[in-house]
């Protein structure tokens, strides 16, 4: 640290939704512990999902703090109570909570006249980020919470525009310009990335990509051995700044720390950990779709039926309520499951030796995580850029085991497209066999580059050290 200047202000301004406020956490207080004051930008009802880890950092000496901006609830058109993107329950809302990100700018203009930072780091959707940055003379970074490999499939379908040269949208097509050949289909895309006229989401992706155009370069939840040819395209092909400082979610090291991370946990520490202790090693799945998803009735009744016949031990995390579950399944399962409805400490459980596999939905996050802690997935898309993220568990790290998605899922879909067999197979492919233990073995290699990545001198940490360098470095110039 310069210890002859004040300490660099930092302002941490993530999308509101838990998988761009978590790792958001995480990446603050890495900030902090090198000597920045961090300022985590939120509002009243987000708060305590963050407060704990953000308490506890202070609480060590760090200079971190929690800055309350109301959300603007009437502006947008959002009923009281909706601050999160995971409480919104139609396109319509969606959209409204997306604008709503537009409002904070005043707000946070007032408070920055006052503490005069140097810096903020916003996730997608400020898209006046670069205004509020010219204004006040400091830099202007983006987090997305994604990967540079899911970044650069998404800027070769946008500028290349494959999908509107196939007939049928179950046609595959090679994303372009690549530095591997991986397939896809338009039904798999990113909705915005489709260019549908009808679409709502289309204007907001413009206006989105053309913010981000002005940032001054992108802070990537990844380390460069996950990906180094990706790093390099992003960089020198796409040409833009970037620094890779992940895996974020190596800051937390106490088992104390990885259960407090998000929302409060269904489940208590112990019994989790009690629960894992029971079984032998690498013989758990663990079954968890991320913070947004909600699968029909039908679908969850499938998912039980498929971990039962795959004679697997199981955490299962259930987001919704469970009357759908067939009879007599609890309590067939009693020794063998463990369904934690709510939030589960997943980064607690996905490091537990007992844990052989993780059948995912593909979020950036889970997927990161799920590599630093050396364990194979069965990969299940659901949305957003997931499908890009599975090409990349199953294709380039080869880690992965499809389940056999193959286009989006809404959150209000009925039907079941994934049934009981597609997800035993699955499971068994994943855990059982000769080529579960090589794809264990690439996870586990995975895993261990990803922690010498965040030690001193790793490529994480090389990258962060010259990121504070370069901001110093601005504030000067400022
Ligand atoms: N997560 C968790 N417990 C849960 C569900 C999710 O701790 O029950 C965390 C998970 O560890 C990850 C984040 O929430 O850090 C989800 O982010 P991801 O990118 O995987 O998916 P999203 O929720 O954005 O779809």
């Amino acid at each position: 640290m310069d210890t002859q200047s004040p300490p660099l202000h930092v302002y941490f301004l993530p999308l509101l939704a838990p998988g761009h406020m978590i790792p958001m956490v995480d990446l603050a207080r890495q900030f902090a512990r090198q000597g920045v004051k961090a300022t985590f930008l939120t509002t009243p009802l987000n708060a305590p999902q963050i407060s704990k880890s953000i308490d506890r950092e202070r609480e060590l000496g760090s200079q971190i703090t929690i800055r309350l901006l109301e959300f603007p609830s009437k502006e947008s058109g959002l009923p009281e109570g909706i601050e999160n993107l995971s409480a919104t329950t139609s396109l319509e809302q969606t959209v409204s909570f997306f604008n709503a990100h537009d409002y904070f700018q005043g707000p946070i203009e007032n408070l920055a006249s006052e503490d005069r930072p140097d810096c903020i780091i916003t996730g997608p959707m400020y898209t006046w980020s670069n205004d509020f940055a010219a204004k006040f003379g400091i830099t202007r970074l983006s987090f997305w919470g994604t990967g540079f490999f899911p970044m650069c499939a998404h800027n070769s379908i946008r500028r290349h525009k494959p999908h509107e040269k196939i007939e049928s949208d179950t046609e595959e097509f090679v994303i372009p310009d690549l530095p591997d050949t991986l397939k896809i289909t338009k039904k798999q895309i990113p909705e915005p990335l489709k260019g549908d006229p009808e679409n709502s989401v289309n204007e907001l992706q413009e206006k989105l990509m053309k913010g981000e155009e002005g940032s001054y370069g992108m802070i990537v939840n990844s380390f460069y051995e996950l990906e180094p040819a990706y790093v390099k395209h992003f960089r020198e092909v796409i040409g833009k700044k970037s620094w890779h400082v992940g895996p974020v979610s190596l800051c937390n090291k106490e088992d104390g720390e990885k259960s407090q991370r998000g929302q409060a946990a269904s489940i208590g520490e112990e019994e989790c950990l009690n629960w894992l202790n029971s079984k032998t090693p690498n013989s758990v799945v663990y079954v968890c779709f991320g913070s947004m998803s909600i699968f029909s009735a039908a679908q969850l009744r499938e998912i039980a039926a498929g971990l039962e016949a795959s004679g697997q031990p199981f955490i299962w995390v259930v987001k919704q309520n469970t009357e759908w579950l067939p009879e007599g399944f609890e309590k067939r399962m009693q020794d063998r499951g463990l369904i934690i409805r709510g939030w589960a400490p997943q980064v607690l459980i996905l490091d537990h030796v007992a844990v052989g596999g993780f059948v995912t939905h593909c979020g950036w996050n889970s997927l990161l995580e799920g590599v630093t802690a050396g364990v194979p997935m069965v990969t299940w898309p659901l949305s957003s850029e997931q499908f890009f993220n599975e090409k990349m568990a199953t294709q380039i790290l080869k880690i992965g085991v499809p389940v056999g998605a193959q286009a989006w899922t809404r959150r209000t879909d009925s039907s079941a497209p994934i049934n009981r067999e597609n997800i035993e197979i699955a499971v068994k492919e994943l855990m059982v066999g000769e080529e579960a233990e090589e794809r264990r073995s690439r996870a586990i290699a995975l895993g261990n580059m990803a922690k010498k990545a965040v030690e001193p001198g790793g490529s994480s940490d090389t990258d962060f050290s010259s990121l504070l360098e370069e901001l110093r470095k601005n504030r000067n110039k400022n």
